[in-house]
């Protein structure tokens, strides 16, 4: 039996959809105070509706985590709101494809400026409150492609992810003096609006290249996030958890007719 999160204050960003929104839904449905991160104003409200009929505390703020003044904002509100920070899910990611032979500067900057950029402007702009909570927790969404495996056109989004990677191992041993554990999971195929717009024909290719025979939900992630979160996994700091139904596994297309 886990100790329970319940009234702990939880950030999520890139929680107006997606794998955030299965964050925000499994630490609201634990107890925690949530405040959800994110851009689009209609996708906002609409989460803040579905999670706050349960009774659960949940608002939001629209920012944009590729900018420090942005970031230093969702901290200021969090403070406001919730009096503080125990968890910042620093997840809020893009995956538009680019061939790297057309690759832009603007593709790059997009991609690294959200996804790596973002993760660390969140976390650094945390680190007081993160602090301050005595038991701050950090869980960054990175992803199996970059760090594990790769696909075409998202060469710039692997090393944005994998970045994330380099960063949390760093930012472990400088934040452990703090309390605070910073610790990264990586999902698979999970089933999200991103997700997607991608079309059928990826997700059906996917689902077949993975031994559990299909994508993973965004609650699926969001329960081992809360995991992560627990006083329980407090020794966990610096690591990654894939969660991807074996995805990374097969050594062939052979390895999956068993
Ligand atoms: P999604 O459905 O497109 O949702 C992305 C979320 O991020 C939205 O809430 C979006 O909110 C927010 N966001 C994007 N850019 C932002 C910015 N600059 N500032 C603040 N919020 C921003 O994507 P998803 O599939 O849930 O992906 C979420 C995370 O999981 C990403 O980091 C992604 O790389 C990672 N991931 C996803 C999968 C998958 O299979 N779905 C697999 C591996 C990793 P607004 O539109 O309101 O700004």
């Amino acid at each position: 039996m886990f100790t329970s999160i319940a009234g702990r204050a939880a950030v999520v960003t890139g929680a107006t959809r997606g794998i955030g929104k299965g964050i925000a839904q499994v630490f609201a449905g634990a107890g925690a105070r949530v405040l959800i991160v994110g851009r689009d104003t209609d996708a906002a409200k609409v989460t803040v509706a579905e999670l706050s009929a349960t009774g659960a505390e949940v608002s939001y703020l629209l920012a944009d985590v590729s900018r420090r003044e942005d970031c230093r904002r969702i901290a200021a509100t969090a403070a406001e709101r919730l009096g503080g920070i125990d968890v910042l899910c620093a997840n809020a990611g893009i995956f538009p494809s680019a061939p790297l032979a057309e690759m832009t500067d603007e593709n790059i900057d997009e991609v690294l400026g959200t996804n790596l950029k973002g993760a660390i402007l969140s976390v650094q702009a945390c680190l007081p409150a993160l602090a301050a909570s005595g038991r701050g927790r950090v869980i960054l969404t990175s992803s199996i492609t970059g760090p594990i495996t790769g696909f075409p056109g998202w060469s710039h989004y692997g090393a944005s992810k994998a970045g994330q990677l380099g960063f949390l191992r760093t930012a472990a041993i400088e934040l452990a003096a703090s309390g605070i554990t910073i610790n990264a999971v990586l999902p698979g195929n999970i089933v999200t609006e991103g997700l997607a717009d991608l079309g059928e024909e990826y997700q059906a290719q996917m689902a077949a290249s993975i031994p559990l025979r299909r994508l993973g939900t965004v609650e699926e992630i969001g329960h081992t996030v809360l995991f992560l979160a627990t006083d329980e996994a407090g020794y966990i700091t610096g690591q990654a958890i894939v969660v991807d139904g074996g995805q990374v596994l097969p050594e062939s297309l052979a390895a999956l007719d068993g």
